[in-house]
């Protein structure tokens, strides 16, 4: 039987080339600064995106968590999208790493604008918390893969130039977002004090995200990594799998992105859906009449394995390790469904 996981797009697994790359891998001790596939991965990623300099953490939460201490201190404020992944899925880490309190605020698929940030900022008074970071993701996962443009983060980076904040990106899933938008990734290090990619999403690495910013920024990163039991040693090896990632795998997000596109036809074809929400990149959500988990038990019984993330709604998302003979066989799936 076919089987397809569209649970996440982290459950990849290395490919050929990458596992030789990993085992090719020329490492050293990275808490020494002597891991040359570290530094290589480290320098590039920052190269990519327009940065200074570059931090290998060993997760996406890890990455988020640094850059928020890094730009605040105990007692302040950042903003966030209400379907965050900083705040919802990173374990309160907000607080407790930082001991910042978290404003959220009702965007459109989890896409803020200036105008809905700028009331938002507390004003000087003691009885405030101090605003000093805003935090943007690119794709928004819970907002089914949505994105910003560019231009419609340049308003937001200025705002918060003008009032004195942070602003930091968590790009999970930032090369998706530059494959659906054509933005340039080299245009981003101008607008974002901090960037954290993940190399574990779409790009198919089996662990690892780096945090990209300034080189004074990246110096305090390393202590706070260090805290946080986040220096690792002959990690080349991993790092290795993202630099390879960065190499082959970027280019073919396209394909995820039109294996969406193919699914959210099918489905909005369905009469067991009521509503897809548009797949602009490798997530598609949608609302089923049945409950989810009556659904989701029939995809199982065709070898589709997928998640819910409401009482009626389904999340299918591409990756890597999704054919097209699989997503035809998904495709046929939808189609006999109800
Ligand atoms: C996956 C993800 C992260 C990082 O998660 P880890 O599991 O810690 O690597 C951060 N932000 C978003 C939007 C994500 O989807």
């Amino acid at each position: 039987m076919i089987t397809v996981d569209l649970r996440s797009d982290t459950v990849t697994k290395p490919t050929a080339g990458m596992l030789e790359a990993m085992f090719n891998a020329r490492v050293g001790d990275d808490v020494f600064g002597e891991d040359e596939s570290i530094n290589e991965l480290e320098q590039k990623a920052a190269a990519i995106f327009g940065m200074e300099a570059g931090i290998y953490c060993p997760s996406g939460t890890m990455t988020n968590q640094i850059a928020i201490k890094c730009f605040t201190q105990p007692l302040d404020e950042l903003i966030a999208d209400q379907t965050a992944h900083v705040y919802r899925y990173e374990g309160g880490g907000i607080a407790f790493n930082s001991g910042v309190s978290t404003r959220l605020l009702n965007g459109y698929r989890g896409i803020l604008t200036p105008e809905m940030i700028e009331p938002e900022i507390n004003a000087e008074n003691i009885h405030y918390p101090h605003t000093s970071l805003v935090v943007l993701e690119n794709t928004v996962n819970k907002g089914g893969g949505s994105c910003y443009t560019l231009d419609q983060i340049k308003p937001i980076a200025g705002l918060c130039k003008a009032k004195g904040l942070k602003l930091h990106l968590d790009g999970a899933r930032i090369f998706n977002a530059l494959a659906h938008t054509g933005d340039q990734a080299a245009d981003y290090g101008r607008y974002f004090d901090g960037i954290s990619v993940c190399l574990s999403k779409g790009l198919g690495a089996p662990v690892g995200s780096v945090l990209l910013a300034d080189k004074d920024t990246i110096k305090y990163a390393r202590r706070i990594r260090k805290v946080l039991g986040g220096g690792m040693r002959q990690a080349g090896f991993l790092a290795a799998a993202g630099i390879y990632a960065l190499d082959h795998h970027v280019e073919r997000l396209k394909i995820d992105h039109a294996h969406a596109q193919i699914l959210a036809e099918a489905l909005s074809n369905s009469s067991a859906v009521t509503n897809v929400l548009p797949a602009e990149t490798n997530i598609v959500l949608f609302d089923t009449v049945e409950p989810a988990d009556a659904i989701l038990k029939k995809l199982a019984a065709q070898g589709i394995n997928a998640l819910s993330t409401d009482k009626h709604r389904i999340r299918f998302v591409l990756h890597l390790d999704v054919h097209p003979e699989q997503v035809e066989h998904v495709v046929k799936a939808v189609g006999s469904l109800m």
